[in-house]
């Protein structure tokens, strides 16, 4: 009778800890017929069709089995290296093609990270503070010595007795108005539960949304506050913005709010492609902007695609009226803050020079007529080794293409005429990661940082080619080259531009 009782016990026991096991790793790791089996050695209960002289092998494959459910997470990380996928140390590319076709279908994961986030995020856990509060002030004080600013105030934030251990004097040093890059950095941790919220980077705080869920990008003529701001009319105090084209610009609110939504959810913020925009300039020569936007790897790209029909032989005076705004003496198509600097304008009126020139109204256009062939229009433009390949801006994020090709004009009422010689500038930008106007693409593409070095920052894959690759078109074949090889800053000074 007292050895049932022990075996009842014994297998008692087994189950809570086979329990606790599966509540702790969420997997059958340890097998039900671990405990019929433990029995068959006392000669109870040999499950059917198995015999008691298999016991030994069985048992010994539980025990690996268990081996496996009590690894400790620093062996679990290492095997995740190794048997995770393999990854080619020169090109980063996955070695193993269906894990590569795998990991397209769905967003990019960590294998490590995944494992930590599911074995750090312990709800059974019993609560610390004892812990916490045995240890002197003094000892906090010395731990804290060691971790950074905003840390220390998180720390201090996390709970009552860490308050009581750690101090507010944190606190009191990061609402201090000369340490506004920390608040900004502290502020910044809040961003996942604030969804109602965004932060102005004017008065450094966040504002409360009005108009959540409904933000839209409209014409910079346009008011269009997101939030009550009491900066909103301080001319002196700007909300951070970038030019697109002439009246035409992106706050940095709206790179924020894309990437948020991507990050947390459309809760939090907006859908980036909703962002997609194509106008027609009010003027002549009547320039069209069509602007798409793509969050990828947690940052915001850009880009902008300019048309304007044109004619060939133009004079140097057509070239500039064909380019320039009159409005802000700015290109009519979208450029970064460095423009002035490199080749970029004297790459579109070299494409320009390539369109062919209309044959003189005589003896050629006869003889076709003649030989019953319409005169070539020049539906395939070649350009020179100058102009044809992409640029990259030394010194922000954004590549650029200039083509001179046939297109459509749809405004265009005589059917015989529907297709037009125009020229294409297309631009294509990093926004960063929305996190600050600090950021370093950010600053860089609206010209508030000058040592910013993109053909050292981005590598070899192209913004455009990234860009590219996410839309079933395929992506511009060219090779990249600088768009300022001689590295000169004249800017304003330099006439070259002009
Ligand atoms: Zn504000
Ligand atoms: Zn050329
Ligand atoms: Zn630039």
């Amino acid at each position: 009778m007292s050895d049932a009782l022990s075996v009842k016990s014994s297998s008692k026991s087994v189950r809570s800890l086979k329990d606790k096991l599966r509540s702790t790793f969420g997997r059958k790791s340890v097998d039900d017929t671990n405990v019929p089996r433990r029995k068959s050695s006392t000669g109870e209960n040999v499950p059917q069709g198995r015999k008691s002289s298999q016991g030994a092998s069985i048992d010994s494959r539980q025990d690996s089995i268990q081996v496996v459910a009590f690894k400790t997470q620093a062996e679990r990380i290492r095997e995740a290296r190794e048997t995770g996928p393999k990854i080619d140390k020169q090109t980063g590319e996955l070695l193993d093609g269906t894990t590569m076709l795998h990991s397209l279908a769905h967003d990019s994961f960590d294998t490590v990270t995944e494992i930590l986030n599911k074995y750090e995020l312990d709800l059974n856990r019993p609560p610390g503070e004892a812990q916490i509060a045995s240890l002197s002030p003094q000892l906090w004080s010395q731990i804290t010595e060691h971790i950074s600013l905003v840390d220390r105030a998180c720390l201090a934030l996390a709970s009552k007795t860490l308050m009581d251990r750690v101090g507010s004097s944190c606190l009191a040093t990061i609402n201090h108005p000369e340490n506004t890059a920390y608040r900004l950095a502290f502020l910044h941790r809040l961003e996942d539960k604030l969804p109602n919220h965004l932060f102005c980077f004017v008065c450094n705080k966040y504002h409360l949304r009005t108009m959540k869920g409904e933000e839209k990008l409209r014409p910079a003529s346009v008011l269009n506050p997101l939030f009550n701001c009491p900066n909103a009319t301080n001319n002196l105090m700007p909300q951070p913005r970038l030019r697109i084209t002439t009246g035409r610009t992106l706050p940095f609110n709206f790179v924020q709010l894309a990437l948020k939504g991507k990050k947390y959810g459309l809760d939090y913020g907006i859908d980036a492609t909703t962002m997609a925009r194509l106008w027609r300039e009010q003027h002549e020569p009547r320039w069209i902007h069509s602007t798409r936007y793509f969050v990828f790897k947690g940052r915001l790209l850009m880009r902008v695609q300019s048309t304007c029909f044109t004619k060939a032989g133009l004079t140097p005076a057509g070239e500039r009226m064909l380019l320039y705004s009159r409005e802000d003496y700015l290109p009519y198509f979208s450029a970064c803050a460095h423009w002035r600097d490199g080749l970029l304008m004297n790459i579109c009126k070299c494409a320009l020079s390539h369109l062919p020139v209309p044959p003189e109204k005589s003896l050629q256009e006869g003889l076709a007529k003649v030989a019953g062939r319409r005169p070539s229009q020049g539906a395939i433009i070649i350009l020179c080794s100058n102009c044809r390949p992409m640029r990259r801006c030394p010194s922000c994020p954004t590549e650029y293409l200039v083509e001179v090709k046939l297109a459509e004009d749809r405004s265009e009422k005589d059917p015989t005429k529907l297709f037009k010689h125009a020229i294409v500038v297309t631009r294509w930008s990093d926004l960063g990661d929305g996190s600050s106007p600090e950021t370093p693409e950010w600053a860089a593409v609206t010209g508030a940082k000058d040592d910013y070095d993109s053909l050292s920052s981005i590598g070899t894959r192209a913004i455009s080619g990234t860009f590219e690759s996410q839309s079933a078109d395929t992506g511009p074949g060219q090779r990249i080259l600088n768009l300022n090889p001689k590295d000169e800053h004249k800017g304003e000074e330099g006439h070259d531009w002009y």
